[in-house]
């Protein structure tokens, strides 16, 4: 039995310029073709046209505008890239029916004006990827990742050495992606990088574009526009820097998550100068009830290491107590290792082995200790819930907001067997143990 494939839609290009345009052009040409489109060799038969312009010389200006006049009267669904995208503003004062205006080197982008203008019918047989690219995570929740690298050069720690500095992503690219995950399925986001707050640095906070307003490149921006996409969003990687105070109002607005996960690493001033981490552990402490203030249900989960070359036993003592006071709702320790190429490793003064196993244990204890009493707390009340696991005896597993996959706790239900996967519940909490809490769906 034969199958009809559906007709993808064709592309049209003017390309003008110089070689390099020329470049750009077969690029964009070739990541269409890859995605499925077809060419189309005149104005008549194309579903959209693409001109790459040139803005060199004022000569070069006239022709790439003329070039533009010429689609839109022809065709009429003209997306408009290369060198006067820097003159957007222009361009569609001049030609208000333009689909888009996008600028040179900016692939991304004008291959998603062209989906977004000329969708591919969808096909089993042609689309073997999905839109939102292929996950190794279920399908409710999503890494979504917004920088590569990082800035800092903490001394036990190779990332910068192996990933360098900071490259951080545009954030229109970002939010496509995040929408393009949740119309796959997607109900929770987890924003990660190696720094999420330093996000944007490298590229100036430059804003760009999104569904017709501004977005900047900026921890803040991009997290209240991801809030507005409706999924659930967990901010990840955090560094302590001043701006992150801006966020916590969007998570008491219930756009985003009232969760950070913040690696402290320590808290005694003598460690994190050693570690080359920012030493302003009490403003912390002080920021930390801030937080609590503005956004009462907020959980923070962070990790730190014991043992670190140089920890004396008054700088364990000073972390044990700064923990006693943070009251963190999730903690995770390690006890230090030197990896391969880490400055940390020349430091003086390593701490014995048995001595790190001793200040673990205390740490543990005490961080177990913590959770348990911020979980008993939560017994009587009615938490959201998302549904990771549904087994065959009525059970169910899930996580609250408090919760990230893999490295949080769970809640266990009963009489959940018609709940599905990625359904977001109401629970009422009838138990809690150390790090999990236990329920009932309400409904
Ligand atoms: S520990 Fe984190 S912040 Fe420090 S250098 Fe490594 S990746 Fe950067």
């Amino acid at each position: 039995m034969a199958t009809t494939l559906p007709s993808p839609p064709k592309i049209g290009m003017v390309s003008l310029g110089c070689p390099k345009n020329l470049v750009d052009s077969e690029r964009i040409l070739t990541k269409l073709r890859s995605d499925g489109y077809a060419m189309s060799p005149d104005y008549a038969g194309a579903d959209v046209v693409l001109v790459n312009t040139c803005g060199f010389l004022d000569s070069a200006k006239e022709e790439s505008l003329e070039a533009i006049g010429e689609a839109i009267a022809e065709n009429g669904r003209v997306i408009v890239t290369g060198c006067m995208g820097k003159e957007a503003e222009m361009i569609r004062a001049k030609f208000p029916g333009i689909l888009a205006v996008t600028g040179a080197h900016q692939y991304e982008e004008v291959v998603g004006a062209v989906h977004t203008a000329a969708p591919m019918p969808p096909s089993a047989f042609l689309n073997l990827v999905p839109e939102s690219g292929l996950k190794l995570t279920p399908r409710h929740y999503s890494y979504l990742k917004i920088s590569e690298g990082c800035n800092h050069r903490c001394a036990f720690c190779i990332i910068p050495s192996l990933r360098g500095d900071l490259v951080s992503r545009r954030p229109d690219a970002i939010l496509r992606e995040a929408e393009k995950l949740i119309e796959a399925g997607t109900r929770e986001l987890l924003v990660i990088s190696q720094d999420t707050s330093a996000y944007g640095v490298d590229i100036r906070h430059q804003p760009r574009m999104w569904h017709g307003q501004e977005v900047r490149a900026h921890m803040t921006d991009l997290s209240r526009e991801l809030g507005k996409l409706g999924a659930w969003v967990r901010l990840h990687y955090v560094y302590p820097y001043p701006h992150v105070d801006q966020v916590i109002p969007l998570m008491a607005e219930g756009l985003i998550l009232p969760y950070l996960d913040i690696p402290f690493q320590h808290a005694s001033r003598n460690v994190l100068k050693l570690m080359k981490r920012p030493a302003n552990e009490t403003k912390v402490l002080e920021r930390i009830k801030n937080w609590r203030t503005i956004a009462p249900d907020i959980a923070i989960r962070s990790t730190f290491v014991v043992g670190f070359p140089g920890e004396t036993e008054d700088d364990f003592a000073y972390l044990m107590d700064w923990l006693e006071e943070a009251q963190l709702d999730r903690v995770g320790a390690f006890r230090f290792e030197p990896v391969e190429g880490a400055a940390a490793n020349d430091l003086p003064n390593p701490v014995p082995e048995e001595i790190k196993e001793e200040r673990y244990a205390r740490l543990m204890e005490l961080t177990a200790r913590i959770s348990a009493d911020k979980l008993q707390a939560k017994v009587g009340r009615t938490l959201d819930v998302i549904i990771d696991a549904v087994d065959d005896e009525g059970g169910a597993t899930g996580r609250s907001k408090a919760d990230a996959p893999e490295i949080d706790g769970e809640v266990f239900l009963r009489d959940a067997g018609h709940l599905s996967v990625g359904d977001i519940v109401a629970v009422a909490i009838e138990d809690a143990d150390e790090h999990d809490l236990y329920g009932v769906p309400t409904v």
